[in-house]
Formats: structure tokens, sequence, C-alpha cells
């Protein structure tokens, strides 16, 4: 009797709530976040949203800091850095500092997919898209050349180098080590404007969770760079059991503090997404008062929040978030601290 009367109640009022659907990415990609939720919609996995949704921003060089044709580095040249993670699974795919192939996310996919390894990067990353179909072709852009020649004639500057003299005269590289080491005295980005990445975390009915993220980088970096969002627990992360995260912004600094991870764990612990969010940013802000950066979180329940820190470009953030209540996916936006 007790028993049936314990069961009536439990299924009256389930202790644990529901997971109710949701996708959301940085910043305000409209485009990628309607194909991620549709995908989820038309009984796609939340790895097919993710995936659907950064491919889609490097078709369309989201903010032209996604995908071909934007930041160019200290050669001119384009590379790509993606990551996805399944939440069920554990299993990632990765790839840095990707050559000559457009679809980054795709190939971080096959990654996981298809290889025991979770990260390639370089030319054998392209090495290995190409043997799975991928095609390899230039991705350099009229935009991304006037942007590489605009800094070769200021001098190469601004630049991520520090404690080195160009080997020349001139100003450029090659460069070589100077006699001192200075404390570097950088408190911003070279440039907060050159930069977005498309992180999305996705979420379905039965609780299976995904994140990913797609970026083209930094403008001007140093060949080789690789950043925060192909980093597992920095760029996104992803467990079934606790929620997603996905960060934007300064990824030299960013990576330093795993702020996905850091989210996704707090939330794990029971911070709502808001918080642990926020509490991921502050991390890094005590450290780096002005660091340009943003995150998204949402829980296996469906919640979710935003957080970012406040620097001369972003004084709000805004992030795009999709669920079965809206019609279109709706344009949200944070307040920095
Ligand atoms: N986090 C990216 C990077 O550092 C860029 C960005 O999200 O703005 O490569």
């Amino acid at each position: 009797m007790t028993l049936l009367f314990v069961s009536t109640l439990m299924l009256l009022f389930p202790l644990v709530e529901a997971a109710r659907p949701v996708v959301i990415n940085t910043w305000p990609f409209k485009n990628a976040a309607a194909v991620a939720w549709d995908t989820l919609q038309s009984g796609g996995s939340v790895l097919d949203a993710v995936e659907k949704g950064c491919a889609l921003c490097e078709v369309e060089q989201c903010g032209g800091s996604v995908g071909y044709g934007g930041s160019p580095d200290e050669t001119g040249e384009t590379t790509l850095d993606a990551m996805i993670m399944n939440g069920d699974t554990m299993e990632v795919g990765a790839v840095a500092n990707l050559r000559r192939i457009k679809n980054a996310i795709g190939v971080a996919r096959a990654v996981m997919e298809r290889t025991e390894q979770t990260m390639l990067v370089g030319e054998s990353a392209t090495m290995f898209a190409e043997n799975m179909g991928f095609i390899a072709e230039d991705l350099t852009t009229t935009k991304s050349m006037n942007i590489f020649s605009q800094w070769l004639k200021g001098n190469c500057q601004p630049n991520y180098r520090k404690n080195v003299v160009p080997d020349s005269s001139k100003s450029c590289g090659p460069y070589k080590p100077s006699a001192t080491l200075k404390q570097s005295n950088r408190t911003q980005h070279a440039n907060p404007n050159s930069h977005d990445t498309i992180g999305i975390i996705a979420l379905d009915q039965d609780g299976h969770v995904a994140a990913g993220t797609s970026t083209n980088g930094l403008t001007h970096k140093v060949p080789g760079r690789v950043g925060d969002s192909p980093i597992i627990g920095a760029g996104a992360y992803a467990d079934s059991s606790a929620g997603a995260a996905a960060a934007t912004g300064d990824g030299d600094v960013m990576m330093r503090f795993l702020p996905s991870y850091l989210a996704v764990e707090l939330m794990r612990a029971g911070a709502d997404p808001s918080t642990a969010c926020e509490t991921a940013i502050s991390r890094i802000k005590r450290h780096y008062p002005q660091f340009f950066g943003a995150i998204i979180c949402a829980n296996t329940t469906g919640h979710y929040g935003a957080a970012c820190n406040k620097v001369p470009a972003l004084s709000q953030f805004h992030y795009m978030v999709s669920t079965s209540e809206m019609d279109t996916p709706l344009l949200k936006s944070v307040d920095c601290f």
C-alpha cells in the first residue's frame, strides 16, 4: 500500500526533472542556431546538431572568424581549430592548426569516429582529412589577403611576440630572442574585434549532451598557434551526467583555466548554469582582469546561462538559444561583469 502510494507520488511529482531539449551557441550566429535546432528536431542526434551548426558557420564564415578566409597568421595562411565531444561516451575528436580543409568540424568528428585518437594537428591532420574524403583547397580569400598585406604594410604590428627582436633591420620576423626577458604588460587582446568562435552545446529529450567548437583563431597569430577551441575542457566540454559548456575569447589566456570543464563540474556539484558560467569567468578574471571572453552553460535539465568579462569591446555578450517553446532561435544577451 505504502509502495503504491510512493510510486503514485513519484509519477505525479518526479524527483528528477526531465530533460528539456535545448541548443545554445555563442554569438548571434542565427543560421547556425536554426540548422542545429532543426537537425535535432528532425531526429538527428545531439552530435549531428553540433556538427551541422558549426559546419554551416564554416561555410558562412560566421563573423569572419569561423571557417576559411579569416584570421590570417603571420604568413598570411588561415588555419582552423575544431572539436566535438560526446557527453554519453566522453569521446572527443579534435583538429588543431588544420590546413587547407574547410570543414574542420567534420574532420574533428571523423577523428572521433574513425580513429582511436583524440586530436590531430597540422599537416598530418590534413593528410588524415584527405584520406577520409575531405577536399584540400586554399583557405585564402581576397579579404584575408588584404588583412595580411595591410598588416605587412604596418610593419607587422600588432603581433603576439614578446621578448624577441627582429633578426634583420625590418620590424617583421624572423625574430630572435632579446637579451633580456621582461614581464609582459599585455593586458588585452591585440584586436578584440578580430575573433569569435562558434561553440554549440546541445541536449535532447533523452538527456544526451554534446558540445563542439569551430574557429580560425586569431588574426596575425604566430604560425602553429593553437587556441583554446579544440582543447577539451577549455573550448568546450560535455558530460551527459552533468551538462555542457563552450567558451569563446582570448584562447591563449582562457585555456590555462579549463573554463568549460570547470563550469560542467560546478553544475555537477549543483550550481545553476549562470552561476557556473560566472564562476568560470571569475576564476580567469582574478589573474587576468582585462581578458576578453565569454562562456555558455547548460545543465542536464535544459536550464542554461552565460557569462562574460567586461572589456571595452564587450559590455554584453550575445548568444542564441533554441527550445521547443520557441518558433525560431532566440537572441539572448548577458551583461558582462
Ligand atoms: N577562442 C578563440 C581562439 O583563441 C577565438 C575566439 O573565440 O574569439 O582561438
